[in-house]
């Protein structure tokens, strides 16, 4: 079998690269061992504005002009819209947090999301003294369906191997590898914190940020947009909402922990008051780097080998804008753009 590429991992970043092949009419092949699984807990949502300092993300508003008609395309492919749109709350803490809000929204790429009204009206069942900030223009992509749903899609064309990605069983041939019979061109890993086990480029600084979210169902909360205070809290339908997440930097396993549902717990007690019972707890391992931006580029020595990884809290508005860096540098002589390039760590 010969293929232009090989793709090992099949998370935001994979999905990515892969739509980029498809578009580009380029043959590939993808492996995938669900060894991690970031992509499929993420709580899904896409926001460009940092809530806790009231700052932009990296990039975010440009990412997101690329990254909403990227989804829109695939949800046609897999016969399901995945996203929904909403407004947020930010929760207030102090009258400080009004006065920051209102110098952030002057900022240029801030006033696109962030309202000029303070909404001060009580809300049933959330606790908000100094009133909310809101937010417009933001929204949820379901994440674990729209995984699923892209790995079925694959399957239906063989061009997904549900099996692990054997490091050591790469042939390096002048123009391409031979790996078990395959002829590539090249790799792309998009491995997600899986990279740690990857000898070709495990020695970048990948640190790795476990998250745990819970679904509880809370028929009084009737909510309809995100709230965010020390948490967020998000609404999935049937009076269910998403809750999370947690940040931990030492435990490095995509198991659920005692510890992370009491730490949520706690934290969803000092947002609301009505009753609420938790139906699941999920966790995984963000790929997050050092400096904060993600590791994008070509192996040193093997030119055939590549790397799309590092998506951080952000993989949803991040992953299709750095998947199109990646796939122009390699085909068409495109620069990559310096802040993602691993050359940095050089
Ligand atoms: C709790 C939580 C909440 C989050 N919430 C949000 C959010 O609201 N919005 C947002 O934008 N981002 C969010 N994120 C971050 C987001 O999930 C990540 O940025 C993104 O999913 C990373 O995608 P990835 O493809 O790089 O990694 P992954 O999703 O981990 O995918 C990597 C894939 O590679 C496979 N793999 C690894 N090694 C091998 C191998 N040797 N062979 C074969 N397959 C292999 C793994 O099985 C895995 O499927 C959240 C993350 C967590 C954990």
């Amino acid at each position: 079998m010969e293929v232009d590429y090989i793709i090992v991992g099949l998370g935001l970043a994979g999905l990515a690269f892969t739509e980029e092949l498809i578009k580009n009419n380029k043959t590939f092949l993808v492996f995938e061992d669900s060894s991690q699984n970031s992509s499929s807990v993420a709580s899904g949502t896409y926001n460009p504005v940092i809530l806790k300092r009231f700052t932009a993300a990296w990039n975010g508003h440009e990412q997101l002009q690329l990254a909403l008609p990227f989804y829109e395309k695939i949800f046609k492919k897999i016969d399901k819209n995945l996203d929904t749109k909403f407004t947020a709350r930010k929760v207030f803490n102090s009258v400080g947090d009004e006065n920051n809000w209102f110098t952030a929204i002057d900022k240029p790429t801030l006033s696109n999301y962030m309202q000029p009204k303070i909404l001060k009206e009580k809300i049933n069942g959330i606790i908000g003294e100094f009133g909310f900030g809101e937010l417009k223009g933001i929204g949820r992509i379901d994440t674990k369906e729209l995984i699923k749903r892209y790995r079925s899609y694959l399957s239906l064309d063989e061009k997904l191997k549900e099996e692990e990605f054997e490091y050591n069983e790469i042939d390096f041939l002048e123009d391409g590898v031979n790996y078990k019979g395959i002829l590539a061109r090249k790799i792309v890993f998009c491995e997600g914190y899986g990279l740690k086990q990857n000898p070709f480029f495990n020695e970048l600084p990948l640190n790795g940020t476990k998250g745990e979210t819970m679904t509880i169902h809370a028929p009084e909360l009737k909510i309809d947009f995100l709230l965010k205070s020390s948490i967020f809290v998000i609404p999935i339908g049937n009076d269910t909402y998403k809750v999370g997440a947690t940040f931990n930097r030492k435990d490095k396993t995509s198991k659920t922990t005692e510890e992370g549902r009491q730490e949520l717990i706690e934290k969803l007690e000092k947002t609301i008051t009505v009753p609420y019972t938790i139906t699941e707890q999920n966790a995984g391992v963000r790929p997050t780097v050092k400096d904060r931006r993600p590791l994008v580029g070509v192996h040193a020595i093997h030119s055939q080998l590549n790397i799309l990884n590092g998506l951080g809290t952000r993989g949803i508005m991040i992953a299709p804008t750095i998947a199109l860096n990646l796939f122009n540098h390699l085909e068409k002589g495109e620069e990559l753009d310096k802040e993602i390039d691993i050359k940095r760590f050089l």
